[in-house]
């Protein structure tokens, strides 16, 4: 297995324990590296470290809800077009125009179809504008079914 392919990171953040693990290993298995926090503040001092390349954040959490969240991590110098998709049990109107106004790039409601957020995070990221030279990694791309490349938001 190649060891110098880039390994899109994904930062996910969810109050609800299993749900935060189970997306993790998924995302694992789909040949991103997940890195799994349970509250916003965690979260903010794992990107640091982390950098990830993306975002799935949980809306309602304790102490600093997903949009605040999705505010402070874009505020990072390096963050400024972090992809940010909610995977939340919120779907009404009031709660997606919360997280346009944030600035996400997606709200999805739970439960989500791990292929569809793994298709929808490659997409994000590859759409970045500097992620020119990160092609979706060989594994994900085959879990997926589908060559490494641009592609459309489905
Ligand atoms: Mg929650």
């Amino acid at each position: 297995m190649p060891t110098d392919e880039p390994v899109l990171r994904v930062l996910c953040v969810d109050d609800n324990h299993d749900i935060a693990d189970t997306l993790g290993v998924l995302l694992d298995l789909a040949g991103f590296e997940a890195r799994v926090c349970y509250d916003g503040l965690s979260a903010l001092v794992a990107a640091e470290e982390f950098r990830p390349d993306a975002a799935i954040l949980d809306l309602m959490m304790p102490g600093m809800d997903g949009v605040e969240l999705g505010r402070r991590l874009r505020a990072r110098p390096w963050a400024g077009g972090l992809p940010l998709v909610a995977v939340t049990a919120l779907g009404d109107e009031d709660a997606r125009r919360r997280t346009a106004e944030a600035g996400f790039d997606l709200h999805l409601t739970k439960p989500v179809e791990p292929d569809r957020l793994a298709n929808v995070l490659a997409d994000l990221v590859i759409m970045r504008g500097d992620s020119a030279e990160r092609p979706l990694p060989g594994r994900a791309a085959e879990a997926l079914g589908r060559p490494g490349g641009p592609s459309r938001l489905g």
